[in-house]
């Protein structure tokens, strides 16, 4: 599974842009930064500072300046890289610095211009052409996919419907380290083909660009490109190599405190820059090597980047900085982590056959593929020769498949004259029934149906097997125009002249470091004039560590000075969070009843994959339908469960039996007494109760104001049909 498992580190190179006409229209201080080509320096100069305070030097694997050319970066610092990643390493490639200072500049360039393609054009470049150059028994499987982190959310830039797409979650596999679930990854067959991805995803981004304020600048950009090699191996069988390559586009690194923000858009600026102070504690911890927990959870770029730093994968770090005496602190604070992210280790592997090959996959399905197709052809080549009455054995591998092809052809052809030869003998016969006539033309016709579709079947499977095959690239193979031998030969010295150039940088800096190492000490003066010489010399060397000191401190200066801003900055958005924290208890404690904020707490809990609280589900998703109350059988058609009693005094209407009971909803009635029957009714019978009866003429000292029962809907239950018509009928009965 793993081969070359030495460590290596981060490589860092740094590039400074040229100042722009507004920076030049601001005063002659031109460019705070210098660089030294040769030795891979950086030297910075602080324009508040007084003269004697010396300037700050800093030294990395290779310095871009101002005159820089998009190929020599490419050439020089990431060919290396793209190599390794076809041959089946990880590898990242990521810009780092302040807005403006030519992070897209350096990844992307501009297309249309060869001489200012970036990073990213260059590498589909370099993809492709190394396929039509590889030898013809290697296949490849080129995949790319796209994405962006906004708002710490992850999003496929890819997806068609980008704007309302959900937020993507991160997963992690002991094979492929962390991934993204459910992200669109397109199969590439060509440099053409990778590019339309590049574009469709950028525009995604650039819609987000129009509709949000300054969206470009704050939401990170992954482009990432799986490049599959199968090739046969010493044992005769066929080993993939999976190269995983990440192209990032960072958003800008400025502080928050440079935006100026309060309030809420403080804390949003929090959340923007929670990744990039992320990474920074990232490579920090990594850098330091003492600190046992990488707090690589604390973002979902650091997550994403969890194997580029620290992990299985080969590393570029692009610095960028911009020249102007105005943003110095920025200038520095980048410089600083470029600086610790060189001694990051790294132990990339070459991934060898992983579980998840996808080329695997699709060499399985073409073959199945293949072997269904080359079933189908045998069996009609087998019918034809049958036809002809020829001996089909012994030649049927070594045919190719177009000859296998014009067989089949060839026999359906033959297949249907004869059927048609036979359909004309059946109806020129004239010994034969009419309706036997119309059976054999009928069985005929469905012969020729059979025929058809059995044609259908094998050129679906054939364009099928076609498309498929199409997606893999065979090595060699001339998928682009210019691979003439000459421009091998060029890129082949390119290649050397930038390696050369690399080492000479490095046997410069250790030449250097030896300088002030070893400077000659003799003890044994001949002559005064030699003790002198000795002494001045011995002297100097005094006065360089004494140099070498005073950066040292103004350095130690310089950190404590940062680690107090990033302290403030970060006391000040605790301060914002705690007011808000407790405003939240407020309300909590005075508007929410202890027994619901108890009952959502046990709800409540913490989900460590995406990072957030979650709710459970008040009952689980499997018990939900056996636990579901059913209604109960008085409700149907009601609003509320009724009894028995007040839906029989519903079915009875307004039926004497039942008034007095209703005595919630009765009111007396104020109508004045009518002395003239009254007199008559204590004439005749003194204890007769009136009004039971319910005649007119009897109304009684009550009467019902309105029922409280709301009349049934609809009453679909069949069973409470029945009853209550049970009802109705009983009821009178009863009643009298
Ligand atoms: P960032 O992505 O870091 O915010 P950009 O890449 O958008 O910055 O660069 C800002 C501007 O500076 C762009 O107009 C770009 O063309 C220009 N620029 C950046 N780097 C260079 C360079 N090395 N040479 C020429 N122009 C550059
Ligand atoms: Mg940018």
């Amino acid at each position: 599974m793993s081969k070359n498992k030495s460590s290596e580190s981060v490589k860092v190179v740094v590039r400074c842009r040229p100042l722009n006409r507004r920076e030049e229209s601001n005063g002659p201080a031109g460019s705070i930064v210098k660089m030294d080509i040769r030795l891979g320096q950086v030297i910075l100069r602080n324009p508040r500072a007084t003269a004697s305070e010396p300037q700050k030097t800093f030294t990395f694997d290779a310095v871009y300046d101002a005159n820089s050319k998009q190929r020599d970066l490419y050439d020089e610092s990431v060919r290396p890289l793209i190599d390794s990643v076809l041959a089946g390493f990880n590898g990242t490639i990521f810009a780092y610095g302040q807005t403006g200072t030519g992070k897209t500049y350096t990844m992307m360039g501009a297309w249309m211009d060869p001489e200012k393609r970036g990073v990213i054009p260059n590498a589909f470049d370099h993809i492709f052409t190394h396929i039509s150059r590889a030898q013809s028994d290697r296949q490849y499987l080129v995949r790319a996919s796209y994405l962006e982190i906004y708002l710490e959310e992850v999003r496929d830039l890819l997806d068609p419907n980008h704007g309302n797409a959900r937020a993507l979650e991160l997963r992690e596999n002991p094979d492929s380290g962390v991934y993204v679930s459910d992200l669109t990854s397109c199969v590439c067959k060509s440099i053409k083909e990778i590019e339309e991805v590049m574009n469709v995803g950028n525009q995604a981004r650039a819609v987000g660009a129009t509709d949000m304020n300054e969206h470009s600048s704050r939401s990170h950009a992954l482009f990432l490109i799986t490049v599959e090699c199968s090739q046969p191996g010493p044992d005769g069988r066929k080993h993939i190599r999976v190269g995983r390559l990440n192209l990032v586009d960072l958003a800008g690194s400025e502080r928050q405190a440079k935006t100026g923000v309060q309030g809420e858009r403080l804390k949003e600026a929090a959340k923007i820059n929670l990744s990039l102070s992320a990474l920074g504690n990232v490579i920090s911890a990594l850098a330091d090597g003492r600190s046992s927990h990488v707090p690589y959870r604390d973002s979902k770029l650091t997550r994403l980047l969890q194997d580029s730093l620290g992990g299985n994968a080969k590393t570029v770090m692009v610095a960028t900085l911009g020249p102007s005496p105005q943003h110095y602190d920025e200038t520095l604070t980048t410089l600083r982590y470029a600086n610790r992210a060189k001694n990051i280790q790294n132990q990339p592997r070459v991934n060898e056959d992983p579980k998840d090959a996808l080329l695997r996959e699709f060499q399985m399905e073409i073959a199945r593929l293949r072997a269904q197709l080359h079933h189908r052809k045998w069996r009609s080549k087998q019918k034809k020769e049958q036809v002809d009455g020829e001996d089909w054995e012994g030649d049927g591998d070594e045919e190719t498949d177009g000859e296998e092809e014009k067989a089949v052809e060839e026999y359906v052809k033959l297949e249907e004259q004869r059927l048609e030869r036979e359909k004309q003998d059946i109806r020129e016969d004239q010994f034969m029934l009419a309706d036997e006539k119309q059976r054999l033309l009928g069985e005929k016709e469905r012969m020729m149906g059979d025929l058809r579709k059995e044609q259908e079947a094998t050129e679906q499977l054939t364009a099928k097997y076609k498309a498929m095959e199409s997606k893999l690239l065979v090595g060699g193979k001339n998928i682009m125009d210019h691979t003439n031998e000459q421009q091998k030969m060029l890129e082949m010295k390119r290649h050397e002249i930038a390696e050369q150039s690399s080492s000479e940088r490095e046997i410069q800096q250790q030449m250097l470091v030896q300088d002030e190492e070893t400077v000659e000490l003799r003890e044994t003066f001949t002559s005064l004039q030699q003790e002198v010489e000795a002494k001045t010399k011995k002297l100097k060397k005094y006065l360089k560590l004494y140099a070498k000191l005073q950066c040292i401190k103004a350095e130690i200066q310089d950190v404590n000075d940062e680690h107090v801003r990033s302290r403030q900055e970060l006391e000040q958005t605790q301060n914002e969070l705690t007011r808000e924290l407790k405003f939240k208890y407020l309300i909590i404690e005075n508007f929410i009843p202890p027994e619901e904020k108890n009952k959502i707490m046990s709800r409540l809990n913490f989900d460590t994959e995406e990072d957030q609280w979650k709710f459970q589900p008040l009952v689980p998703a499997e018990s939900k339908s056996l636990q579901m109350k059913k209604r109960p059988a008085s409700a149907v058609g009601y609003k509320r469960p009724i009894s028995q009693y007040a839906r029989v005094a519903i079915a009875m209407g307004p039926h004497s039996r039942y008034r007095a009971e209703n005595i919630m909803f009765l009111e007396l009635d104020m109508t004045p007494p009518n002395t003239a029957s009254l007199d008559r009714s204590t004439d005749s019978e003194p204890n007769q109760s009136p009004s039971l009866d319910g005649s007119p003429t009897k109304e009684g000292g009550v009467r019902k104001s309105r029922s409280w029962c709301q009349t049934p809907k609809s009453i679909t239950s069949s069973s409470s049909n029945v009853s209550l018509a049970a009802c109705h009928t009983a009821t009178p009965m009863t009643a009298q």
